[in-house]
């Protein structure tokens, strides 16, 4: 079986646990007014593979994988959107004893068939967050998040698969009309999460847009700083220990 891939990033340490191989499958079904990849987006273009190319790929970086305690990273785009592609991948890798993440947006079914047989095959998910309210959730990204935080809930309570949160902190907008704080208690009902990541608004994407002719909404948007995003990321940590 054939899967697109945008790219792949073979040493990445910011992408899970240790040393991770990171596949950016292409194609993705949301539009984040923030995405710094919309390159990602188009789901009939990138680079065709073969599953079991893939494999002996990221198998030739076991090594530094068990050296390090790291693995692969699924990201994108939206990985799942080829899940088929994806169970066919991991199977193979869980029997070569690879450690697996998937970094999804989450926009799924939990009932999917395909999708409850691959993430048997996941050992760690970087579960993104784009905002905890459902209309500004919509006006962000294009679709409200009912679906998404389902998801979340089944992941993170019912397979109990380890998670890391991950959140893109855009001030006046992630954090209005007590955001911060509906996120912070939703996050502590996930008994299976292991960390959250707060990443701070960036426009290294912005020229992407531009090449791509989409217009970038989100030009008066200020940028904020490390130690902002920082302490965004302490006060949503600090919900875990209530
Ligand atoms: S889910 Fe990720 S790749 Fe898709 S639009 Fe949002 S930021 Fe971009």
């Amino acid at each position: 079986m054939k899967g697109r891939i945008h790219s792949i990033e073979s040493f990445s340490k910011v992408d899970g646990p240790g040393i991770r191989y990171v596949v950016f499958m292409q194609g993705c079904h949301l539009r984040c007014r923030f995405c710094h990849n919309p390159d990602t987006w188009n789901t009939s273009i990138g680079n065709e593979i073969e599953a079991d190319d893939l494999v002996q790929k990221i198998i030739s970086a076991k090594p530094y994988f068990d050296f390090s305690k790291g693995g692969v990273t699924f990201s994108g785009g939206e990985p799942l959107l080829q899940a088929k592609f994806l169970l066919e991948v991991c199977k193979k890798l869980k029997e070569n004893d690879i450690h697996v993440a998937i970094d999804t947006a989450g926009n799924f079914d939990t009932n999917d068939p395909i999708l409850k047989e691959l993430f048997h095959y996941v050992d760690l998910f970087l579960f993104d967050i784009k905002h905890i309210d459902s209309d500004e959730h919509e006006a962000l990204v294009g679709v409200r998040n009912e679906r998404i935080l389902e998801m979340a809930k089944y992941i993170a309570n019912v397979l109990k698969t380890p998670m890391w949160i991950r959140v893109v902190y855009l001030p006046g907008i992630t954090d209005k009309n007590n955001a911060l704080l509906r996120l912070r208690d939703f996050i502590a009902t996930l008994k299976s999460v292991e960390k959250i990541e707060v990443l701070p608004y960036h426009e290294m994407g912005v020229y992407k847009w531009k090449d791509l002719g989409i217009p970038y909404t989100l030009k008066d948007q200020r940028v904020p700083t490390i130690k902002e995003a920082k302490e965004v990321e302490d006060y949503l940590n600090e919900g875990r220990n209530i």
